[in-house]
């Protein structure tokens, strides 16, 4: 999985943990967001940019 803001690799240590972490390289707050909307009983994980309020 790589950042989307840094492109650099992001090991996920746990993928059913959706809480947001920081980027080890950019710092960039990112969270673990799951697409349901592919093939029945598929789901695509995809690293989003957390926008911090
Ligand atoms: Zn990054």
């Amino acid at each position: 999985m790589t950042c989307p803001a840094c492109d650099h690799y992001v090991t996920i240590e746990d993928w059913n943990d959706d809480e947001p972490f920081n980027c080890p390289n950019c710092n960039t707050l990112l969270k673990l967001v799951t697409d349901e909307g592919g093939y029945r009983g598929a789901s695509e994980k995809s690293l989003e940019i957390q926008e911090e309020d």
